[in-house]
């Protein structure tokens, strides 16, 4: 009876991160959630959480890693960038996430965003249009030790038919509207976080589906690289 139970039961898969070789950047990890995440008003212990397991300077060149516990964006190659630390935090606590929860990113960029959905959700869905990242990013997963993350190259504006729905969907590229297959894709309750807006600055939507409909809330300016893709932007 008991085994037939748990053959049933969904199991919990979010990500623990190997955690041996960056010890040294552990004080610095602190205090960036402190200075920049927590007083700005991220409170979810979770988000927290998740930001101080990860080693943010590895997902960004030697020459760079000093930097990556401050409080800007910095390049990834190919003319796109890693989020600041804030942006990610806000973004990820904007999708009120579950730990059963599916989720789907469309960005993947150098995968730090992904690695912390990973810790917070039962699996992630993660595309990116540009092969090198695609590829660098899914390095990372496997030395990390990340097995709930499934990862794939092509235009994520369309969304993943064929995976949805989604409890929640982030988009880390500024689209110019928004995307109406995304919004399809998402699931009774499921929430979608997207910049939208001109090349130059964007509005940070949340998104909530439910039974009377699609919800709209605006949380503020923000910046992102352009979304390309057929319900994005011409290349
Ligand atoms: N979350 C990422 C952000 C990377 S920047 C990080 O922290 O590293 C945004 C990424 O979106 C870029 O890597 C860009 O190539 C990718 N992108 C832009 N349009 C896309 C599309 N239509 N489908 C998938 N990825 C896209």
């Amino acid at each position: 009876m008991i085994f037939s139970n748990l053959f049933h039961m969904k199991a919990y898969a979010g990500a623990v991160l190997k955690s041996n070789k960056y010890d040294e950047y552990v004080g610095r990890r602190k205090q960036m959630v402190q200075r920049q995440i927590r007083d700005r008003g991220i409170s979810d212990p979770k988000v927290l959480d998740a930001m101080n397991a990860t080693p943010r300077h590895l997902f960004v060149s030697e020459a760079l890693a000093d930097q990556a516990y401050q409080d800007f964006p910095l390049p990834i190659g190919e003319g796109q960038t890693i989020s600041q630390p804030y942006i990610v935090a806000e973004m990820t606590q904007a999708l009120n996430l579950g730990k059963e929860d599916r989720v789907l990113e469309i960005g993947t960029g150098c995968g730090y965003q992904t690695a912390i959905l990973s810790q917070l959700v039962y699996k992630v869905y993660t595309i990116e249009r540009i092969r090198s990242l695609f590829i660098g990013a899914r390095k990372i997963f496997d030395e990390l030790g990340i097995h709930n993350i499934v990862a794939r190259c092509s235009d994520g504006s369309l969304g993943w038919q064929d995976e949805a729905p989604f409890d929640a969907i982030i988009v880390t590229a500024g689209a110019p509207v928004l995307p109406k297959a995304l919004i399809n894709q998402l699931s009774m309750g499921g929430r979608l976080v997207i910049p939208v807006g001109d090349q130059t600055v964007q509005s940070l939507k949340k998104i909530v589906r439910d039974e009377d409909g699609i919800h709209q809330s605006d949380l503020g300016a923000c910046r992102f690289v352009k979304l390309v893709g057929e319900q994005g932007w011409k290349d």
